[in-house]
């Protein structure tokens, strides 16, 4: 499945909220000062919103619509208010974007170029066999490749290494590992990203060291490579192996006695 991770410079990808792949429409921030008499933000809570129930002074329309936006509003999630007409252009927020999803609607919010609400997790899940410890340098890279995708790489670096290890081999020169699984099959174009983001090759940079050179781009791309590496080593081995397993026996036995006799 593939998963376009959310940014800025595009206007579709995997919702953080649905995970859907979708159109996600783009909104510039502007501000209003709140009044001199309030001059904090206010936020309803549960006794405001029994108290708008139960009132007979507010026409009933009105107290319908109060209550839903108070109610949304507590569920701390940001959405858009209905439109209010204004009378003069209210002052833009640089740095501050919104973008809002097709499919659930749900909202995103921007500072700069990184998304700081629904939450800063990534949306690549790690392959289901992963190795735990490798899982667990995956999702804490997940956790902090938002604020920090240097330290992302590092820890995703640190992840291949120890994956070279679960999967049989020495874990102390990626660049063999590397190459001696390609001999067990794993497919030499990965070993050849693995080279473009740095894990082995010339440049290569030592696993769990952080690299001023590494980006987001590098950091989502070692996401991708960690799961396929796993998924060309451990998912698909194991699924050719589940598959024979559920073959009539007498028709491997025969295949088998084919092959001898061709050896
Ligand atoms: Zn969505």
């Amino acid at each position: 499945m593939k998963v376009e991770t959310p940014t800025i410079y595009k206007t579709a990808f995997n919702c953080p909220h649905c995970s859907a792949l979708t159109t996600q429409n783009w909104y510039a921030v502007f501000v209003t000062l709140i009044g001199e008499k309030r001059r904090t933000p206010s936020l309803p809570d549960e006794e405001l919103i029994e108290r708008i129930t139960n009132s007979k002074e507010i026409p009933q329309n009105v107290k319908k619509d109060l209550v839903l936006e108070y109610n949304r509003i507590l569920t701390g999630a940001p959405f858009f208010k209905k439109s209010e007409e204004s009378s003069y252009n209210p002052p833009k927020v640089n740095n501050c974007f919104i973008s809002s999803c097709y499919n659930c609607k749900e909202l995103t919010v921007w500072i700069h170029d990184k998304m700081v609400y629904p939450s800063d997790k990534l949306m690549v899940l790690p392959n289901g066999d992963m190795p735990p410890v490798v899982k667990q340098l995956f999702n804490e890279a997940r956790d902090i490749v938002e604020k920090s995708p240097k330290g992302a790489a590092a820890l995703l670096r640190l992840g291949i290494q120890h994956l070279c290890k679960e999967l049989g081999e020495g874990g102390k020169n990626i660049d063999k590992d590397i190459a001696s699984l390609v001999q067990k099959g794993l497919n030499p174009m990965v070993q050849q990203a693995l080279d473009v983001v740095r894990v082995v090759g010339n440049e290569s940079v030592h696993p769990g060291e952080i690299d001023l050179n590494d980006n987001k781009d590098i950091a989502v791309q070692l996401f991708s490579l960690v799961n396929l590496i796993c998924d060309q080593m451990i998912t698909h081995p194991k699924s050719v192996e589940e598959l024979y397993s559920c073959l009539p026996k007498k028709k491997l036995e025969g295949i088998k006695a084919r092959d001898s006799k061709k050896n």
